[in-house]
């Protein structure tokens, strides 16, 4: 059984804890035995893991489980549907495992792991054969997922790609090298932005992270390298005492010097991941290496909806030199029901925070739904003789014919994503398919066997970046 560290070796050294250290997780910080059985359930389904950091600096213990961070960290009674709670503890009760995996594999299944159509739209092929580990759904951009770097440092409970982490080969996205990736680039001149995401990438060491992008600073067309991280937030030492801390940086400026843009796309829920002196020193070296740092995460409930912890969060991001980008909406996977904030809700909140903004935090977009045909935000809500409606507008697009056009959906206080939505009667027709699903499917193919640009619009395909 792996104990949890020493104090000071425990903040230097990088070790997670899983289920099997619940209980000593709750006798050191005080957690109630039940919700200690709580987690230990849940964590069945979803994944579940921490690190020292997180459990002494992130977590207010005095008011776990209700605290904010707790929220995001331990699976919770409510993150399944209760029919579902209920099979998964009579099952357990049972103590038969077969008929515990059994149940596990079917109470998954019904999470929708793989949301927006990530497996059957943004594989990419070559060659007449999958890559994997890549995605690609929007034309200038792909998606690199490399296999050792599909863990995290620690969940987020409403994960949406926590199919990733539940050991379910079926379920998950992995590259084994860069040469998937580095092929598709070469037929694929038309793609400028590489996303390194997972999982996070930077669980890898820096020398496995060099394998995966050294060689795309040998193709000229590719102009950005982002890499979608949560270290800064939950194992800032992975820029400050981790034993190839420095080299990351030093790979980090060799990125900057090739002359490409360097974009870590970090990942902060809450203020107080950015309240503490390490993740102010982390943030500060990696701006010492010319990265520019873009800050994004989604609206959910029980942890950051309400308009002042937003606030909070981007005035933050700003004052540590770091770019507001994204407000996200839940995402229709996994704990969805638990998590989500209603549509109107999220305009409105996302409005009030907006405005107690100085104008350079104003960079930020949302609220934004990551859907199946695009990037779609809610602009606001207008009152009309024929009633209310959403004002919605494709900010990105699996057809580039639809990038930055407005539509608007009838007005509905419950409903939390795209599906949920009636578009209204003069939704173009274009976006009207693409929303429903109806749009031709098409299959990005290399530049050269690109249809004639008139049908180009029809044809449209891309990739998501988290
Ligand atoms: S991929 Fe991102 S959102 Fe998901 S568990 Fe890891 S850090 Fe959290």
């Amino acid at each position: 059984m792996t104990l949890l560290m020493p104090d000071s070796m425990a903040t230097t050294r990088f070790r997670a804890y899983g289920p099997r250290q619940i209980d000593q997780i709750a006798d050191r910080f005080g957690l109630a035995p039940e919700d200690a059985e709580t987690v230990r359930l849940i964590s069945r389904v979803l994944p579940f893991r921490v690190n020292e950091y997180v459990l002494s600096e992130l977590v207010d213990w005095d008011r776990a489980p209700d605290d904010p961070m707790f929220r995001m960290l331990f699976p919770q009674r409510g993150m399944l549907h209760e029919d579902d709670e209920r099979l998964l503890s009579a099952a357990v009760a049972g103590g038969d495992r077969q008929l515990i995996a059994a149940a596990v594999k079917e109470i998954r299944g019904r999470l929708n792991p793989h949301p927006s159509g990530q497996t059957q739209l943004n594989v990419p092929r070559l060659d007449g054969a999958e890559v994997p580990g890549l995605q690609h759904k929007y034309r200038e951009t792909v998606l690199h997922f490399p296999g050792q770097g599909q863990t995290c440092h620690s969940y987020c409970t409403y994960c949406f790609r926590w199919a990733q982490f539940v050991g379910d080969a079926d379920l998950r996205f992995a590259a084994p090298g860069p040469e998937g990736l580095v092929r598709y680039l070469g037929a694929h001149p038309e793609v400028h932005d590489v996303l390194i995401t997972g999982g996070d990438p930077l669980i890898m060491s820096t020398d496995r992270l060099l394998r995966h992008i050294e060689p795309l600073l040998e193709i000229p067309t590719v102009r950005t390298v982002r890499i979608g991280t949560k270290s800064v937030a939950y194992w800032p030492q992975r820029f400050l005492t981790d034993p190839d801390a420095d080299d990351l940086l030093r790979l980090f400026e060799r990125i900057v010097a090739s002359g490409r843009n360097l974009a870590v796309m970090a990942h902060f829920t809450h203020p107080r991941e950015l309240g503490t002196d390490r993740t102010r020193r982390a943030l500060a070296r990696i701006r010492s290496t010319g990265a520019l740092i873009y800050c994004q995460a989604p609206l959910i409930a029980h942890v950051n909806d309400d308009a002042p912890t937003w606030s909070a969060l981007w005035q933050a991001e700003l004052a540590a030199g770091a770019v507001p980008y994204y407000m996200f909406v839940e995402r229709d996977t996994g704990p969805q029901e638990y998590f989500k904030v209603p549509l109107a809700t999220a305009a409105e909140l996302f409005r009030a925070a907006y405005r107690t903004l100085p104008g350079l935090a104003r960079t930020v977009r949302g609220p934004v739904m990551s859907a199946t045909p695009g990037k779609v935000v809610v602009d606001g809500v207008e009152t009309t003789p024929q009633g209310r409606f959403f004002q919605l507008r494709m900010l990105q697009a699996r057809d580039p014919a639809l990038v930055g056009r407005p539509f608007r959906a009838r007005y509905s206080t419950s409903a939390a994503w795209l599906d949920d939505l009636d578009l209204a009667p003069d939704a173009p027709a274009d976006i009207a398919a693409a929303v429903r699903g109806t749009a031709r499917p098409v299959h990005r193919e290399p530049p050269a066997a690109k249809p004639p640009a008139a049908a180009v619009a029809l044809s449209g395909h891309g990739g998501y970046m988290s």
